[in-house]
């Protein structure tokens, strides 16, 4: 008897980004369908090889998209929507994704709560397999390689969950649509699909297929009794007449929910659980035990976060673990997709401080922690030695550590009342009703990020550098100061991402050479790795605001992104809680702000569009997550003066349910996308009555259309309705850095007319 290993989910983007350098040049035209077909191959090729390499039990396949696993299933089932026509192929595929000259897209939201981001299905016909992907996944691999393999696809209650029912149509473009989960039709669509998937099964199994891995991360949300009866019918449907394909259904990002009846009722040979999340998973393991009839496949080495297994303490585990399943029935795996870390930590020796590469597993080095774990196990291979405290050790920061123990949580804030502060600020600003202003950044043109890329690769001179900067900066204020505007931004013209600027001003950061990892479709992002404590050992933005500052008689924002907002943009370190990362970063900032305010700065924006992201998936865990968050944000400016006033930004329309813990922020201003969810966002402040400044953006800088003064008037009255007239801002809603300035200047123009006719009608 042996103990058995498997993974699922290795990155797909290839070492280098293959896949985004040929997806792209074949929708740039430069390539042949042939060609992408041809080079895409050879990245399944190579990924395959290096799974064979590790000597799995249970070689994935399957795993491998153009774009999106879930675009795979709904192009597979044909869920594909009417206005994309009725017959298939790659480029319908590509247009679901991205949209066509006669199609929207199909929307994209993000996956669970991870950064990666799915094509939303739209039920609106019946299932048909019109392709059974993991069948010609498998022959591939067999064919190519020789290999024996598991195919692994998302499974029939997850699929549908995340999907969503169109209702009614408005004009030609808008279709209201339902999640499927909160529609009528769910059991429905879990049951008709269920069937769908029974076809595929068969098929797998008269082609000789011994096993498949079916994801099905939703049964660790909020899932009640009635979605447990709906899930098991699935896979009644689904097993019904299978005998020699083993089914492994796999949970993970949270501790599955009603574990006792999933565990034990849910027909199938096997069920993967995350262990590396937190213990919830293993208490119930003690509980309630596990089934003699059914393999445990422990999640125990990460997908999420990119910290090395400590091992004796995983071989512990596992031991552990032991005692309640047999060892012929226990498969160790990865908890998640391996897709949410880098490929590989070999191109960043030389790169990253020796002691961090100790400390860093990435996709490859997860494959590596299995086959040690193997051998352990197995062969009796010696428990490697490490010391992995002893070297966190080393990015210990006393002072830092002190601090944040002498925070008073109970007493975060600023201690004079929003009226008192706002009274104060409006008088010293001098500002008229309707304030304008923007959100930080303006366009980043060819020409700035030329200058930035000349800069790191030495071609100009610091000075050359700061000087370019300068005169971007000093355009910048000639055109608001032209355009009417009342508060002014300096342009963000020395930042490349709001999260990298300040990481690599701030110790206890890393940034790596080639650490890409998928956000979506061919985008992928190259996160940040808090690995000590955070400090700031010196100003980040005061040079360039006081610069701005000094050209005008305006007030000039300091900007600053946010510490919730970093923390849930970088990979972090999993040895302190999250919430005490995230004071260190408030910390640090709160620093800056005071530095800003003594020089004589007098409205700072501290941005935090990733608030929402981080919110657990169990709403039970929720609430802890919002205090602290608003709590961090308080912190980063609860010293300044009453009369220096704080904003923020946030862009995004899911926004009602967390709206009292954006208004315990206690942000004087806050600045809100509106426009591209058509106002939708207000429809929170009839039921809240929000009494701070707020600007709910008129228009949407996403779309290159120049808004029209009328379009934008519409939600500044819509606003007037629900809102205290004296507190409202014009902006529009996001940052400008997308956009160029032959778009930018004339729609600043419009929604500056914008706030002149609401003085008319409003009075000043
Ligand atoms: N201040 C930032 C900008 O304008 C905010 C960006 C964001 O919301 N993501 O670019
Ligand atoms: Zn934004």
């Amino acid at each position: 008897m042996a103990i058995k290993t498997s993974a699922f989910g290795y990155p797909k983007i290839g070492p280098n980004r293959e896949l985004k350098k040929v997806v792209e040049s074949y929708w740039a035209g430069q390539i042949s369908k042939e060609d992408l077909f041809k080079q895409t191959e050879e990245i399944q090729i190579q990924r395959l090889k290096t799974l064979k390499e590790a000597e799995l039990d249970y070689i994935p396949s399957n795993d491998f998209s153009l774009y999106d696993f879930i675009l795979d299933i709904s192009t597979m089932l044909g869920v594909i929507p009417k206005r994309f026509g009725n017959s298939y192929d790659l480029d319908t595929y590509f247009a679901m994704a991205r949209g066509s000259k006669t199609a929207i897209a199909c929307e994209m939201t993000k996956w669970f709560d991870t950064n990666y981001h799915y094509i939303v299905p739209e039920f609106e016909n019946e299932f048909k397999l019109l392709k059974n992907r993991p069948l010609d996944s498998y022959k591939f691999a067999k064919e190519k390689l020789g290999i024996e393999t598991k195919p692994v696809l998302v499974g029939p209650f997850t699929y549908i969950w995340l999907g969503k029912v169109p209702q009614k149509q408005e004009g030609t473009l808008i279709v209201h649509m339902v999640k499927a989960r909160e529609s009528d039709k769910f059991k429905e669509l879990v049951n008709s699909v269920s069937k769908v998937y029974n076809q595929i099964l068969k098929e797998l199994e008269s082609n000789g297929v011994k096993a498949i891995q079916l994801d099905e991360p939703a049964l660790v949300l909020d899932i009640d009794e009635s979605d447990v009866e709906v899930l098991i019918e699935a896979y009644k449907n689904l097993t019904d007449g299978i005998k020699n394909l083993e089914i492994f259904v796999h949970t993970y990002y949270e501790s599955l929910s009603n574990y006792e009846n999933i565990v034990f009722n849910l027909p199938v040979q096997g069920i993967g659980l995350d262990f590396t999340i937190n213990d919830e998973n293993f208490e119930n393991l003690k509980k309630y035990g596990f089934p003699k009839d059914k393999k445990l496949i422990a999640g125990i080495v990460s997908g999420r976060d990119p910290w090395k297994i400590d091992f004796a303490k995983t071989v512990d585990f596992v031991n552990q673990i032991l005692k309640f399943v047999d060892e012929d029935r226990l498969i160790l795996s990865n908890s998640s997709p391996l897709f949410h870390l880098p490929v590989s930590l070999e191109p960043e020796k030389g790169h990253l401080d020796e002691r961090l590469i100790e400390l860093l597993s990435f996709a490859n080095e997860r494959l590596d922690e299995l086959k040690t774990l193997k051998k352990i196990f197995n062969e009796g291979l010696p428990i490697p030695k490490q010391n992995l405290q002893a070297l966190r050790d080393e990015f210990k920061d006393e002072e830092v550590r002190k601090k944040i123990a002498q925070i008073d949580e109970k007493n975060i804030g600023r201690k004079e009342s929003f009226k008192e502060r706002y009274v104060k600020q409006i008088s010293l600003l001098g500002l008229p009703k309707f304030p304008t202003t923007t959100i930080g950044s303006f366009p980043q043109t060819k020409e700035v990020r030329k200058a930035r890329a000349d800069f790191t690769s030495g071609k100009i001179s610091q000075d050359d550098y700061e000087n370019f900067i300068k005169n971007q900066i000093k355009n910048a204020i000639e055109i608001q100061e032209n355009l009417g505007l009342d508060v002014f931004v300096h342009g963000e013209f020395e930042r490349s991402d709001m999260v990298e600027f300040f990481g690599q001003k701030m110790k206890g950061f890393a940034f790596t050479k080639n650490g890409w990892v998928q956000s979506y479709g061919t985008r992928c992002v190259r996160p940040p790795i808090i690995y000590g404590d955070v400090s700031r050992p010196e100003p980040m933005t005061v040079k360039e605001i006081t610069y701005a500052q000094s050209l005008t008689s305006k007030p000039v924002k300091g900007m600053l992104t946010g510490p919730v907002t970093i923390l849930n943009w970088s990979f972090y370190r999993k040895d302190i809680p999250k919430k005490e990362i995230a004071y260190q970063i408030a910390l640090a900032l709160s620093e800056e702000v005071l530095d800003l305010e003594r020089a004589g700065i007098k409205i700072i924006q501290i941005d935090e569009p990733a608030f929402r992201e981080g919110l657990p998936l169990k709403k039970s865990k929720q609430k802890e997550y919002l205090e602290w968050a608003v709590n961090a944000f308080k912190l980063t400016n609860e010293k300044v003066k009453p009369e220096t006033q704080i904003q923020t930004h946030m862009c995004y329309s899911e926004f009602n349910e967390i709206i009292e813990y954006i208004y315990a922020m206690d942000s004087d201003v806050i600045l809100i996308e509106a426009s591209r969810s058509k106002g939708e966002i207000l429809d929170a402040f009839e039921k809240f009555n929000y009494d701070h400044g707020i600007g709910p953006g008129v228009y949407d800088i996403h779309s290159p259309r120049i808004p029209s003064v009328e379009e934008m008037l519409e939600i500044a009255e819509r606003s007037v309705k629900l809102i205290d007239k004296n507190l409202i801002w014009i902006n529009p809603d996001c940052g400008l850095k997308t956009r160029n300035w032959e778009e930018v200047i004339p729609s600043l123009q419009n929604m500056v007319q914008v706030a002149r006719i609401m003085r008319q009608r409003y009075g000043d």
